[in-house]
């Protein structure tokens, strides 16, 4: 029977109908609706009946991947930095009584994980950390071939290790964690600090009078044509995030590091920067060299990894 897998992003909310083989049958993407539980419970309700639509047929289960701390034992959203409204929320019993079928809840980014392991550029790979570089940082542990949630049952929070206890405020309201250099909305909060601390760059004639033009594109293009600001920034990111790989590398021995997100495919190679920086700092990696590739599903790799969550926690 095929399944159903729904991800919850702080931006987007998508959806997939997935055979066992891992085909997927229908697929759908909306804005998340972010204020309202309700709201958010009205829109996977509309996604799943147009995703059985679209397949023709009809999911036997469903996995779910929400951005936050999660407790997936008992289907329970306890903390989302992005998504600040949604705190100590039943989701599974929520939807299970809506969709009249399973529902399993785990962390997004853990599930993105392990739908790389599946199907994507982690299927020939027995350890590996995948991180996603979108709005957030996500990432997610994969070892000997299995997820790794750790003691409490929600581990690898990269995004919120600290890398300069002095540096930063998060949105997590945490000083120097590594998603305020190396993310999305990391890497524009401190271009705008920047600004209003009077550094000079071009970057500020690219957006004109709107803020919201400011993205890591923008700051990319902006390094491409040598702005000494936003090579910094970038170059910077690339740095923190592989100072968190060597310490990754140092406690788990986990030697490849999967990269999924648009800052991927920045012209800027902040993979390079990450790699290099990890090889250096990184004990281990004396031993054997720390890679870094890119991720293969892309957008899906959350639908897909929670797919393979419903279909593992299904047949027990
Ligand atoms: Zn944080």
């Amino acid at each position: 029977m095929p399944l159903l897998g729904i991800d919850v992003g702080g931006t987007n909310l998508r959806g997939a109908i997935v055979d066992e083989s891992g085909k997927v049958l229908s697929s759908h993407e909306e804005r998340t609706p972010i204020d309202d539980v309700a709201l958010l419970v009205d829109a996977i309700d509309e996604i799943v009946s147009k995703l059985h639509r679209d397949a023709g047929c009809s999911a036997s289960a469903c996995g779910i991947g929400f951005p936050g701390i999660i407790d997936s034992s008992q289907g329970l959203v306890f903390y989302s930095p992005n998504l600040p409204n949604f705190v100590d929320l039943a989701l599974s019993e929520l939807l299970c009584d809506r969709l009249g079928i399973d529902v399993y809840l785990g962390n997004d980014a853990n599930l993105a994980a392990l739908g790389e392991m599946w199907l994507g550029a982690g299927s020939d790979k027995s350890s590996f950390v995948h991180i996603t570089l979108g709005t957030g940082l996500g990432s997610g542990l994969i070892i000997n071939r299995k997820p790794f949630w750790g003691g409490s049952g929600y581990a690898a929070e990269l995004g919120h290790l600290t890398v300069q206890p002095d540096g930063e405020i998060c949105a997590c309201g945490k000083r120097g964690c590594l998603e305020a250099y190396c993310s999305a909305s990391g890497l524009c909060s401190r271009a705008l600090r920047c600004r209003s601390d009077g550094i000079a760059s071009q970057m500020w004639d690219m957006m004109g009078d709107d803020d919201s033009r400011l993205n890591p594109q923008l700051i990319d293009q902006a390094a491409l044509n040598g702005d000494a600001l936003a090579c910094r920034l970038l170059s910077e990111a690339g740095k923190y995030l592989g100072i968190a790989m060597a310490a990754l590398c140092d406690t788990c021995g986990i030697h490849v590091a999967l990269l999924g997100g648009r800052m991927v495919n920045m012209k800027f190679d902040i993979i390079k920067v990450a790699r290099d920086e990890a090889n250096e700092r990184s004990l281990l990696a004396r031993t054997r060299e720390f890679s870094v590739e890119k991720a293969a599903l892309g957008d899906m790799a959350g639908c897909i990894g929670a797919v393979r969550y419903a279909l593992d926690c299904s047949v027990g």
